[in-house]
């Protein structure tokens, strides 16, 4: 395979074969396949990520990973590292294309279908297609095994959800996924493909299928439900999101997403250790691995913490979203991570979101408390998003006190 040329400084999706710049250097944002790393891949990109970045990796909110701190040069190292194992594309467009979520626990919880087949087959349609090549760069796919671990409420353009003995297929709307119908798991993939291909043609510039507008919704919508079934009960069941122990199965969070080289390294080994034989990402930025037994589990639990992984979902870091701000984000004034770790001491127990500017990529929701970067200060929110208007602006010194005045 040649690779591609080193570096596109622009674009919302970096990729392997298409790094994008950063305040810290360039990113590369390495897709799983099927949501999971195995061991030997997790090993090999904590070791690529020390040698060519700068050991600071990041999971992201589309379940994927990103190396940080690379060069111009040491990128062609990565890639290189990254095609030995396996982890490339063919080239730049198949990579973008390839933004498909898998649900953490499929295959590992015995309650849940294992999903990862039609994951597969979608990843080998897409690839095939060249006419997804015109899809915006952020369209993306879920696929859920319909387990209590679920990422089915999760945003993405077009998502298929195990459902008894089908699968529902449901379309991204502004009020959230619209289930229209049902497949078998045979026809699923195709299903999906079928139903993006029908976007490409209605779509505008770079919107996404939220983005349609109602008259254009509604034709895909009736074009996506030829052929499918009726969509059964339970399709918008409430998920969880497992930090913890779970039934052989342990979930950890890092904090604010952000894994260093030698601790993904570490983990690795502790989950070779308990039987595991990958590790599992999500898009909420918590890292999933099989343990053999409930004491095995337990000795990985506590493995993590000494590494400085979150282990109890009462950790209050857990409460707060926070993008990696200034230097590692040249649109930050401000050290978004500094002000979150002290707002974490405070007794204060609703959500919280630290953005370096105004563009919010480290969570969409609203949070009771929005802190947002300009010029050095921070806008102040409450109860909203980073768009909203600002109730007023502190100065970063005193941002890690707001909590402690109310
Ligand atoms: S929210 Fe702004 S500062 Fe933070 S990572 Fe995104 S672009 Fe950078």
């Amino acid at each position: 395979m040649s690779m591609a040329a080193a570096v596109d400084v622009k674009g919302w999706c970096p990729g392997v074969l298409r790094p994008m710049q950063s305040g810290d250097g360039l990113i590369a944002r390495v897709r799983p396949w099927c949501g999971a790393f195995g061991l030997d891949e997790a090993r090999g990109l904590a070791d690529t990520a020390q040698r060519f970045g700068n050991g600071h990796i990041d999971l992201t909110r589309r379940a994927n990973l990103q190396i940080r701190g690379l060069s111009e040069t040491s990128v062609l190292g990565l890639q290189d590292a990254m095609e030995r194992l396996g982890l490339v594309d063919r080239d730049a467009e198949v990579e973008a294309g390839r933004n498909i979520m898998v649900s953490p626990l499929t295959g590992l919880d015995p309650a849940e279908v294992d999903v990862r087949p039609v994951a597969r087959t979608l990843a080998s349609l897409l690839a095939r297609d060249a006419a997804l090549y015109d899809l915006p760069s952020k369209f993306g796919f879920l696929v859920d095994g319909g387990g209590t671990v679920s990422i089915a409420q999760e945003r993405a353009d077009i998502s298929l959800k195990a459902l008894g003995q089908t699968m529902a297929v449901g379309l991204d709307t502004p009020a959230g996924t619209d289930w229209i119908g049902s497949t078998s798991f045979d026809d699923a993939a195709r299903a999906a493909v079928a139903i993006a291909r029908a976007f490409v043609g209605l779509a505008r510039e770079g919107g996404r299928v939220r983005d349609l507008g109602e008259e254009r919704f509604g034709q895909l919508r009736a074009v996506a439900r030829k052929g499918l079934g009726p969509v059964g009960d339970g399709v918008s069941s409430k998920p969880k999101r497992l930090i913890g122990v779970g039934r052989l199965v342990v979930g950890v969070a890092a904090p604010f997403g952000r894994l260093e080289a030698p601790q993904l390294h570490r983990f690795a080994a502790l989950a070779e250790e308990v039987g595991a034989t990958d590790i599992r990402l999500s898009p909420w930025r918590a890292l999933y691995v099989g343990a053999r037994d409930d004491a095995a589990a337990q000795a990985l639990m506590k493995g993590a913490h000494e590494i400085g992984l979150i282990v109890e979902a009462s950790d209050p870091i857990l409460r707060i979203d926070a993008c990696p701000g200034a230097p590692a984000c040249r649109s930050s004034s401000v050290d978004t991570r500094r002000i979150a770790r002290r707002l974490a001491a405070s007794a204060f127990t609703g959500s919280v979101h630290v953005s370096g500017c105004a563009k919010g990529c480290a969570r969409s929701a609203p949070a009771a408390l929005v802190l947002v970067g300009e010029q050095g200060r921070y806008n102040v929110i409450r109860n909203g998003t980073t768009r909203d208007v600002p109730e007023r602006s502190v100065a970063a010194e005193e941002a890690g006190a707001l909590l402690d005045v109310r």
